[in-house]
């Protein structure tokens, strides 16, 4: 049997290996979402340092149960609107800033650092996905831009079930070359999953937010 941190390893030297003729080393986020506060403490021994969660308040339980000012969470989950600040105070990174309510609330909110942000693109139809729709992408991208309570590291995206990832993913490079125009400095583009990870990586993902390859399969309730 494999333990989280045998694949963890394993993870890692295949990343290394696709990844060589990147640019920029792309960041491994370990998404531990439903698994045991003893998951995340394995792989933070092992040297992982990014860890991914999708729900408040078990992430901010995961993040206080590992108790290591080293580790570095990210915030990949939808916001809703009445948990936005209480996220904000714990996670360093927020993935699925998807309209202008969440940028106020943070601006209003009292205790909040300045937070590294994505801002998710909805690759779908589907507006209950989350994701800013393309026709507001723009607008969007100027709110953050001119916000000091968010610093935009770049574009966010899942590629729906139903597309080719690679089609979905060049879909994202686009949107981050638009996001530069307005935001010079956003390079970063967070997509890729345990099933399309190198699909992403060839159309310039840099934060690659990995769960069951690495932790294993997801109990189906936390
Ligand atoms: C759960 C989750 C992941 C990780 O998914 P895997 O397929 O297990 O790798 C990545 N991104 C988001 C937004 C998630 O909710």
């Amino acid at each position: 049997m494999t333990t989280p941190s045998d694949r963890l390893a394993r993870f890692r030297s295949e990343l290394s290996e696709a990844g060589q003729a990147l640019p920029v080393e792309p960041t491994l986020i370990v998404v531990t979402k439903f698994h045991p506060d003893e998951t995340v403490r394995e792989l933070f021994d092992a040297g992982q340092r990014d860890f991914g969660e999708n729900r408040h308040p078990e992430a901010r339980n995961k993040r206080d149960g590992l108790h290591e000012p080293d580790a570095v969470w990210h915030f990949v989950g939808q916001l809703q609107r009445n948990k936005v600040r209480q996220v904000a105070r714990y996670a360093d990174v927020l993935h699925a800033v998807d309209r202008a309510e969440v940028i106020e609330l943070l601006e209003t909110g009292e205790g909040i650092p300045t937070r590294d942000v994505f801002l998710q693109v909805n690759l779908t139809a589907d507006a209950g996905r989350g994701g800013v729709s393309d026709a507001e992408f723009e607008s969007l991208a100027e709110r953050a831009a001119a916000s000091e309570a968010v610093r935009v590291l770049g574009v966010m995206a899942v590629a729906p079930l139903d597309q080719e990832p690679a089609a979905a993913f060049s879909r994202v490079a686009g949107y981050s070359e638009r996001l530069q125009r307005i935001v010079p400095d956003a390079k970063s583009i967070s997509a890729g999953m345990t099933a399309d990870w190198r699909a992403a990586l060839e159309s310039g993902a840099t934060h690659l937010r990995i769960g069951t390859a690495i932790t294993g399969s997801r109990p189906t309730s936390p």
